[in-house]
């Protein structure tokens, strides 16, 4: 049985959301969207579900859930160097609760529109609160930014400060005690994630490996490493944290974060030394730090910290 009112819902949260565009030939309304690719294209596909509970905490606001919702799905885009145009949302909610779902889909439209995606279709249910994005674009042929690629001597790279994500996630289970800008900060860096959306595309010809961390950085190198059959030696001291969240965690968690806590959505890629004035000169809105090198040993090793088996299987530090 359909909740009352659902198109009518459907009408008055998604229609016309997210960005004008003039390759949507048919939108929301019909039967299916209608869409012109741009000629020499790949098309570029990714999804993901988010679910109460499991992946954002159950009484989180409407405009995080939105938010987040295309945010993970605009992260695997970013490591594909890929070119985000259109999606499609699905939405299961326990009730009609207009004023969660009028936030819920301003979360959505401010990112999207930030990032020139129209939301082209979708479908609401009736269930446990629950949230799916089909994100479509395209790269031009050939030049999409793949996980296998590594050589052994290239640099590896990581956007941003890991680990922060980790620390807003652990103050709002109340594993981590902080207060003020501090507090705030690391809220804001795991409830409104930011895609590197733009580091991905000017990565492209430059990285020859790409992965976002939602697993945490040592968890997702390796599947990197795997992937091009090579390994990794990160250098601890060479890890960026930030000031938020060494303030609030000290420097042992600090590290222990920045290795394992997952949801930063960073992007971590390697390139062949010879690029490294190229990828510092990078205007891509966000900061990027040589940790370490890609190795012919594989697996991933951390230099500078005593916790390098622990770290390696996505350990974390305030889990019992
Ligand atoms: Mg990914």
């Amino acid at each position: 049985v359909n909740a009352p009112g659902e198109f009518e819902l459907i009408e008055r949260f998604f229609t016309a959301r997210g960005a004008a565009r003039e390759d949507v030939l048919l939108g929301v309304g019909d039967d299916a969207a209608l869409l012109a690719m741009p000629p020499g294209a790949e098309l570029v596909l990714a999804l993901d579900t988010i679910v109460a509970g499991r992946h954002f905490p159950p009484d989180a606001n409407g405009r995080a859930v939105g938010h987040r919702v295309l945010a993970v799905n605009l992260s695997d885009f970013a490591a594909m160097g890929a070119e985000p145009a259109w999606a499609l949302l699905g939405l299961t909610l326990p009730a009609s609760d207009e004023i969660w779902l009028d936030a819920f889909a301003s979360g959505f439209d401010e990112l999207a529109r930030r990032f020139g995606v129209a939301l082209v279709g979708g479908d609401t249910t009736r269930g446990p609160l629950c949230a799916t994005v089909t994100l479509a674009g395209w790269v031009p042929a050939g030049t999409a930014l793949r996980r296998g690629g590594a050589r052994p001597g290239d640099d590896l790279w990581i956007s941003g400060t890991p680990g922060d994500a980790g620390a807003g996630l652990a103050i709002l289970q109340g594993r981590l005690a902080a207060t003020g800008a501090v507090r705030e900060e690391l809220l804001r860096r795991f409830l409104l994630p930011e895609p590197r959306v733009q580091l991905g595309l000017a990565l492209r010809g430059i990285a020859t490996a790409c992965i976002d961390v939602s697993d945490g950085l040592a968890a997702d190198l390796a599947k990197l490493c795997r992937a091009s059959d090579a390994g990794a030696l990160l250098d601890a001291a060479r890890l960026p944290r930030s000031a938020a969240l060494t303030t609030a965690a000290g420097d042992t968690a600090a590290l222990q974060l920045a290795l394992s806590a997952g949801d930063d959505y960073e992007l971590v890629f390697s390139a062949p030394p010879a690029a490294r004035r190229r990828i510092e000169k990078l205007d891509s809105a966000v900061a990027v730090h040589c940790i370490g090198e890609i190795t012919e040993v594989p697996g991933v090793r951390v230099e500078g910290a005593a916790l390098e088996r622990d770290a390696a299987h996505g350990f974390d530090h305030f889990d019992d």
